[in-house]
C-alpha cells in the first residue's frame, strides 16, 4: 500500500470512534507509525510505504478501544508546543489554550512570577513561560503526572524558567506558605464525582484524580478562593478553568469573598475561566 491508501486505510477504520476527527488522526498515527512529518507525508504520500500491518492493527484496535490519540502517540499538541503525555496526566486541551491566553495579555512584559497548581504534563506552566518574561512555580499532587511534566521543560529548554514540586494544594502546608505572587493559574480537578460515570470512554482512560473535583466539583474553587488572595502580590491576579456550568457557581463562591472576577469563554462559546483580582474597578 502507499502512504496515501495507509491513511485511507485507517480513516475508513476510525471513522464510527472518531467521527469528523478521524482524518486528522489517520494522518497523526501515519505520521507516527512511519516517523516521518506532516510535509513529508505530503511528499511522499504516492510511494509505497514499508509494511507496518501489525503496528497498525494494533494502533487502530487500541483508538477503537477508546484510548486517547495522545496517549498512544505519546505526545500532543497544545499552544503551538508539543508536550509528552502520559495516563499519569491529563491530555492538555484545546479548550484550555484560553486559559495561558488570558494570563500572556496579563503578563505582557513583565518580569513576573507565576503558581500553577495542579499542573499535570505541565502545558499551562510550560506555555506561559515559553511565551513570556515570566517565572513560573508549578505544582501538582501526583509525582507521576511531574515526571512527565519535568521532561517537558527539559524537552521545550524551559527547565530554568519554571519548576515543578510535589504538593497538596488542600493541604494546611500550602495555605501557610508565606511567598507572594503577580498571577495564579489552575485548572484543578473540576468534575462533580456522580457526573464522572457518564464521561468518554476516552476521558475513563485519564486519572481519576485530575477529573474529580469532589461531590459539587468544586471543592478546588472553595479551598483555592480562601487561600489565594493572601498569596497575590498588589495588582495580581487569579485565573481559574472551570467547567462549562460552574458560572454561577464561581460568582457566588468570588461575591461572597468580595474579589472581583471576569469570566470569559473558550473558542467552542463555553464559559470556560475566570480571571480574579482583590482590588476593583476593571472587572465585575
Ligand atoms: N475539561 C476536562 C474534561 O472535560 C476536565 C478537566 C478538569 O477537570 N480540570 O474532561
Amino acid at each position: 500500500m502507499t502512504y496515501f491508501q495507509t491513511k485511507k486505510y485507517i480513516k475508513e477504520a476510525l471513522l464510527p470512534v472518531c467521527g469528523e476527527y478521524a482524518s486528522y488522526e489517520a494522518e497523526k498515527i501515519v505520521c507516527h507509525i512511519f516517523g516521518i512529518d506532516k510535509r513529508t507525508l505530503t511528499l511522499i504520500s504516492h510511494e509505497e510505504a514499508p509494511d507496518k500491518t501489525e503496528e497498525i492493527e494494533n494502533t487502530v484496535a487500541r483508538r477503537k478501544n477508546g484510548e486517547p490519540l495522545a496517549y498512544i502517540l505519546g505526545n500532543t499538541d497544545f499552544f503551538g508546543l508539543n508536550f509528552l503525555v502520559s495516563p499519569a496526566c491529563l491530555t492538555p486541551r484545546a479548550d484550555t489554550e484560553v486559559i495561558v491566553e488570558r494570563a500572556l495579555e496579563f503578563l505582557g512584559e513583565k518580569y513576573a512570577n507565576v503558581l500553577d497548581i495542579c499542573t499535570g504534563s505541565g502545558c499551562i506552566a510550560l506555555a506561559i513561560a515559553a511565551n513570556s518574561h515570566a517565572k513560573v512555580r508549578a505544582l501538582d499532587i501526583s509525582k507521576d503526572a511531574l515526571d512527565i511534566a519535568r521532561k517537558n521543560a527539559e524537552r521545550l529548554s524551559l527547565s530554568h524558567k519554571v519548576t515543578f514540586e510535589s504538593c497538596n494544594a488542600l493541604s494546611e502546608d500550602f495555605a501557610s506558605e508565606c511567598e507572594k505572587y503577580d498571577l495564579i493559574v489552575s485548572n484543578p480537578p473540576y468534575i462533580p464525582t456522580k457526573d464522572i460515570a457518564d464521561l468518554s470512554e476516552e476521558v475513563h482512560r485519564e486519572p481519576l484524580c485530575a477529573l474529580d473535583g469532589g461531590e459539587d466539583g468544586l471543592i478546588f474553587y472553595k479551598r483555592f478562593i480562601e487561600i489565594l488572595p493572601a498569596k497575590l502580590k498588589l495588582g495580581g491576579r487569579i485565573i481559574f478553568e472551570i467547567g462549562y456550568d460552574q458560572e454561577n457557581a464561581l460568582r457566588a463562591l468570588c461575591e461572597k469573598k468580595g474579589l472581583f472576577y471576569e469570566f470569559f469563554r473558550d473558542y467552542g462559546g463555553n464559559v470556560r475561566g475566570v480571571v480574579i483580582k482583590i482590588d476593583q474597578n476593571e472587572y465585575k
